[in-house]
């Protein structure tokens, strides 16, 4: 069955995150169902319209038998996440049959191009895949992968870029809100889901799922370190659960692992501007419902259009990395070059 898949780069006709290439929103979602019809380890669920009327998707991914009973594994998964009630010998019955269900979530500031434009490959990657770790991971793990947090947004960038390129404006950034309500702000919509966009996401963390870890993937600016990944830095909220706290390490310290393994440099875990502090934020207020709420920021170019950075252009921050050095949290700076959206797509899939 995997040998009909149909790879992005056949679909799209490039390999996706090329130069000054953005996949729009519609192609990404007819993308999403094909792949839904030709395996059977992917659903596509279309939560509703967005603000604006696109498609807002949620899309499972996980082994056929872990799909053939996902109801079970969701109701089970619940049960858990609210024991009261619950004897300790039920507690394991569950455990013993339970999946680990894992949401990421990608692109909710539209002009942060590169998390969708990665989505489709890391659909494929995980539905086609035969070797020891993806079906370790099909089996352990159900995905729910939000490819798309703001498709209006997405697809006003994606017309914007295309709008302009070969001009002297080629990557200049939207000079309106990319969402039609919230703007930027869709990310401090996360304790109030005033917009529809957030009223499915919520749904699908705090409702239907809640799952134990949640990614939220998005970019930063262009001229620190190259990609941003957990832990957060001081300082902290209180009241989440401290395990909550130990798991971003953990996680953090595996997505930093691979990512060293794979060549990546300037890659920075805490020490960056991303403090825990907070109660707003999706990535945030997860860890007060006891997920792991997590948050990757990968170094922008221009939209699509790639940008050459110099390394005396390099700089730390006013938080815990003071100079553009190697410290403890940031071992192997990246030491200036081009800089393009291949490079962020390919950090972020390691790392989701
Ligand atoms: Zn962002």
């Amino acid at each position: 069955m995997t040998d009909q898949l149909i790879s992005p780069e056949a679909f799209f006709g490039y390999r996706l995150g090329g130069d000054r290439k953005i996949a729009r929103w519609d192609r990404i979602v007819a993308y999403f169902n094909l792949l839904s019809k030709e395996s059977d380890r992917i659903k596509v669920i279309d939560m509703g319209p967005s603000t604006e009327g696109a498609s807002f998707l949620l899309v499972v991914i996980s082994s056929p038998e872990n799909l053939s009973r996902l109801e079970e594994i969701r109701e089970a998964n619940l049960r858990l996440s609210d024991p009261r009630g619950l004897s300790d010998e039920e507690a394991e019955e569950h455990i013993a049959h339970g999946v680990a269900v894992v949401c990421q979530s990608m692109s909710l500031h539209a002009s942060e191009i590169a998390p969708t434009q990665m989505a489709p490959e890391l659909a494929y990657d995980l539905v086609s895949g035969e070797d020891e770790d993806t079906c370790r991971i099909l089996d352990n793990v159900v995905f729910l992968m939000v490819p798309c947090f703001n498709p209006d947004g997405q697809i006003m960038v994606a017309d914007w870029y295309d709008r302009w390129i070969g001009t002297e404006y080629e990557g200049s950034p939207l000079p309106w809100l990319y969402h039609r309500y919230g703007g930027h702000d869709n990310n401090r919509d996360a304790f109030q889901t005033n917009m529809v966009e957030s009223r499915y996401v919520a749904s699908i963390l705090f409702r239907d799922w809640m799952p134990q870890a949640y990614v939220d993937h998005h970019q930063m600016g262009s001229f620190g370190a190259r990609f941003y990944i957990p832990p957060y830095t001081e300082p902290m909220r209180p009241h989440a659960d401290p395990l909550v706290y130990w798991e971003h390490m953990w996680y953090g310290g595996h997505m930093a692992t691979l990512l060293e393994q794979n060549g990546k440099a300037g890659v920075i875990a805490g020490g960056s501007t991303f403090p825990a502090w907070g109660h707003m934020g999706w990535h945030r207020i997860t860890n007060h419902h006891n997920i792991c709420g997590m948050l990757t920021e990968t170094a922008s170019a221009k939209l699509a259009t790639p940008i050459h950075i110099q390394v005396d252009q390099l700089k730390g921050n006013h938080f815990s990395f003071p100079e553009y050095v190697a410290q403890t949290n940031f071992p192997h700076p990246w030491e200036g070059g081009w800089w393009r959206l291949r490079e962020m797509v390919e950090q972020i899939k390691i790392s989701a």
